[in-house]
C-alpha cells in the first residue's frame, strides 16, 4: 500500500495541513506529519485522495512523499 509521509523538507508552510487536515498535522517541533492510519492511500474517499494529492503537489519544497510500504 501506499502512504503519505513527510519528510525533513517541510518549512511548517502549513499549505498542506490546510488542504487536508484530514492528512497531515502539525507535531510538536511545529513540522508537519502525516497521521499515521489516515495517510493511506488506498483506504481513503475520493475528496480525501483528491485533497491529500493537492497537498503533495502543492508542497513548495517537496517535502510530501507517497511512499510504497
Ligand atoms: S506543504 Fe510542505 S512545507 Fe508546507 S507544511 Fe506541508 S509538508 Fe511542510
Amino acid at each position: 500500500m501506499k502512504k503519505f509521509k513527510v519528510n525533513d523538507n517541510c518549512i511548517s508552510c502549513g499549505a498542506c495541513t490546510a488542504i487536508a487536515s484530514d492528512v497531515f498535522e502539525f507535531n510538536d517541533d511545529m513540522q508537519a506529519t502525516a497521521i499515521e492510519g489516515a495517510n493511506v492511500l488506498e483506504e481513503m474517499n475520493d475528496t480525501t485522495k483528491e485533497c491529500a494529492m493537492d497537498a503533495l503537489e502543492g508542497c513548495p519544497v517537496n517535502a510530501i512523499e507517497l511512499v510504497e510500504e
